[in-house]
């Protein structure tokens, strides 16, 4: 007999019912069963079919599987009569939770056949599809331990639940129109199918209605629709920063969008991320969707409801393929996932609000992608990737790492894997530090993880520091403090699995730095337990605390005479001369190398944005406005301050602003590569990591790469992990390991 033990995203997937028919099909006795951290079996038969067992264990493994080892071991023989799955028994070790997936082709087709039991049932699932994570209560992945466990199965499921030759076979989720959840609206009397077709009306009408999916609320209404698009704006104080997109199919996102193949698996994929593709001129999204920028965030319908709203068989004619789907949060709070802050928040400005009777007990806000050089560039990790680890070498001590205070995830670290948490938020508010806090437990109890060692960033202010503080005390163990912008770069290396040191690039808004100033444009020699800061961009005076980073003039009048700035109207002047003053009197004034505020003060000598209204927006801006240039002059700089003074003249000059953004663009990624290619020739390292915010800009990433390779210098590069403060976790993580005892 064999004793087999399969680790692995082996548990959601359809594994144990795909085992028993494969046992079936070779004649094999024994069991299966979840153990929490892995599948056991115990298989019997003879040696030919125990070979073609295993095999097909490999060969045949349900496609949303992933096997990542198996280890066998031959036991004596037992008196087996037959092959069956027996109940879960909770064991130690490594734990792969499922993340949610979308809903499958073999699913949406049922939903819109009018013979299937499961005709238009709003919570359609099977082993391939349907919630995972966020119905997850405790491991083993049971029904018992999901929010599923209010719904009894009816007998229909309940025989298809158990019957191996269906795919709904140890399905957790499964149910259907008789025994399933519910949707309704709140504060209406209307449920089911008559609640969806009023939605859809509203939507058709112009209305705004809060729809609660699979990780919380989304915020929709029709996205050709400028006032509607206007309202929705105005109702969450939200001006300019762009809206997702949700497309009733690939057709609908083709006559927006350019969409390459890489793009399109993407899109399409189980995960269903939103991509931000390349808008086509004269399409029909209201211009006010994504506003001065060339992109728009687009995704495909990922749940049951989400087909339903678009199709549903009604005399409905011009519902919208296009809505806005835009998570619903407070302005600064964590996304809303229940009815009671639904109505709080959404109540007042909402037509309807659209939810249902399944909790969800995680919350996952849409995970965002951009391509950078056709490859993937995460810019939120959540839905359908979180909490999959990533596999990363050294130290094996169980870690805590809080993250960073913007776009906050938190990472779990446990043997070799790093599981980095659904996206959290700005911890900045208050609300999303208790949201935190509470995510960090559940995910605790679900990984089984005993921390011990807790890290967070160096800077003395942040709330997320205090928490991790408070926590390490109350767990009794080391609390790490890492540089900002060094975990951005061990991020970069945990995701390439890269073990030896490298030329760190970090460039991105604000971390704070190991000498109180603000750091954001650096080169740091390092590997995973020490740095060194080699290079930096040029410094400048940040003067005027917050308003600095949002107001990019406010950085530009600190490197350029007054009479210029007057003269290239940067502001009025009254805002001008109160600027000079803080930065003649040194008041609120800190030194500062922020690429990202560089970026800004270049917007902003351009003429192209002087104020963000969203943390980004100048860089998103510049970058839209340099890619309408096909100029490909760069120039040399022995610094940053003489690149900027060039760019400033070009303006004077009056050249081109498209051919000026894009030639700041360039010659920066030269500057880049210069100063890598002198810390190689020092230090004989030949492998630059390029990290931080600044580098989700996929002109300079993708510039900077290529002037790296030209000097024959190897990069990395992130792909599934962000480059900006969403992936900072990781880094930490990696740090504290390594550091600690
Ligand atoms: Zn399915
Ligand atoms: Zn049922
Ligand atoms: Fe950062």
């Amino acid at each position: 007999m064999l004793n087999i033990k399969v680790f692995g995203i082996v548990q959601g997937v359809g594994f144990r019912p795909f085992v028993s028919r494969i046992a079936a099909a070779n004649k094999i006795f024994g069991t299966v069963a979840n153990r929490g951290s892995y599948v056991e079996i115990f298989a019997q038969g003879a040696d030919d079919d125990l070979q073609k067992f295993l095999a097909a264990l490999r060969d045949e493994a349900p496609e949303r599987s992933a096997i990542l080892n198996v280890a066998i071991d031959n036991l004596p023989d037992e008196n087996f009569a037959d092959f069956r799955i027996v109940d879960s028994v909770h064991e130690a070790g490594d734990i792969f939770v499922s993340p949610d997936i979308a809903v499958c082709d073999k699913c949406a087709a049922e939903l819109f056949d009018p013979t299937n039991r499961r005709y238009l049932h709003p919570f359609i699932n099977c082993t391939a599809c349907g919630p995972r994570l966020t119905i997850l209560r405790n491991m083993p992945y049971d029904r018992e331990r999901t929010s599923m466990d209010a719904f009894p199965m009816c007998d229909a499921c309940a025989e298809e639940y158990h019957n191996p030759a269906s795919r709904r076979y140890d399905a957790q989720p499964v149910c259907c129109n008789d025994c399933g959840p519910e949707v309704y609206l709140l504060g209406e009397n209307l449920r089911g199918h008559e609640a969806i077709r009023h939605v859809r009306k509203i939507l058709a009408q112009g209305g705004i209605v809060a729809i609660k999916g699979i990780g919380g609320f989304h915020l929709a209404c029709d996205a050709r629709n400028f006032a509607a698009v206007n309202r929705l704006r105005n109702s969450k104080t939200r001006p300019t920063k762009p809206f997702a997109v949700m497309f009733r199919d690939v057709d609908a996102v083709s006559r927006e969008c350019i969409l390459t193949a890489a793009q399109m698996k993407f899109l399409d994929s189980p995960q269903k991320p939103i991509v931000l593709l390349q808008k086509i001129s004269g399409g029909t999204i209201a211009g006010n969707v994504a506003p001065n920028i060339n992109r728009l965030g687009a995704m495909l319908p990922y749940t049951p409801l989400h087909m339903l709203l678009f199709n549903f068989p009604d005399a409905l004619k011009n519902f919208p393929d296009a809505l806005i789907m835009t998570s619903g949060n407070p302005s600064g709070a964590p996304i809303t996932i229940d009815d009671a802050d639904a109505l709080k928040n959404f109540g007042d400005f909402c037509d309807a609000i659209l939810s249902h009777d399944r909790d969800i007990l995680l919350r996952a806000d849409d995970s965002v992608m951009d391509f950078v050089d056709d490859r993937p560039s995460m810019i939120r990790r959540s839905r359908g990737y979180a909490p999959l680890p990533i596999f990363y070498g050294g130290k094996k001590i169980p870690v805590l790492a809080i993250g960073g205070e913007l776009k906050n995830t938190f990472c779990l670290a446990k043997n070799n894997l790093l599981y980095a948490s659904p996206y959290i938020g700005d911890v900045g508010d208050l609300r999303t530090v208790e949201v935190l806090k509470a995510s960090i437990n559940r995910m605790r109890d679900l990984l089984e993880i005993s921390p011990e060692v807790v890290a967070c960033d160096l800077h003395p202010r942040y709330q997320t520091t205090a928490l991790a503080t408070e926590l390490a005390a109350k767990l009794n163990v080391p609390l790490v403090k890492v540089q900002h912008h060094f975990a951005h770069v061990l991020s970069c290396l945990a995701e390439n699995n890269h073990g030896d040191a490298v030329i760190g690039v970090a460039f991105d808004g604000t971390g704070y730095g190991d000498d109180g100033t603000i750091w954001g444009g650096e080169f740091l020699i390092c590997d995973a337990t020490t740095y060194e800061r080699a290079e930096t961009i040029s410094p400048f005076i940040q003067a005027g605390g917050d308003k600095s980073a949002r107001e990019g003039w406010r950085i530009a009048l600190s490197m350029i005479d007054i009479a210029l700035a007057r003269e290239l109207r940067l502001a009025t002047d009254a805002e001008l001369a109160g600027q000079k003053f803080l930065l003649d009197k040194k008041i609120n004034c800190v030194t500062s190398t922020s690429a990202g505020r560089l970026f800004d003060a270049v917007a902003a000598i351009l003429g192209v944005c002087n104020v963000s209204t969203y943390e980004g927006e100048a860089a998103m801006r510049l970058q839209a406005v340099a890619e309408r240039s096909t100029c490909e002059s760069c120039g040399d700089f022995a610094t940053t301050a003489e690149l900027f003074a060039e760019v400033v003249s070009r303006r004077l000059r009056g050249e081109n602003i498209f051919d000026t953004a894009r030639f700041f663009h360039a010659s920066l990624a030269e500057f880049v590569a210069n100063v890598c290619a002198e810390l190689s020739l020092r230090t004989k390292i030949k492998t630059v990591a390029l990290s931080g915010g600044v580098f989700q800009n996929s002109l300079l990433s993708s510039l900077t790469a290529t002037a790296l390779n030209r000097r024959g210098l190897n990069v990395l590069r992130h792909e599934l992990i962000p480059a900006n403060d969403g992936g900072l976790c990781v880094g930490q993580a990696v740090h504290a390991r390594a550091v600690s005892r």
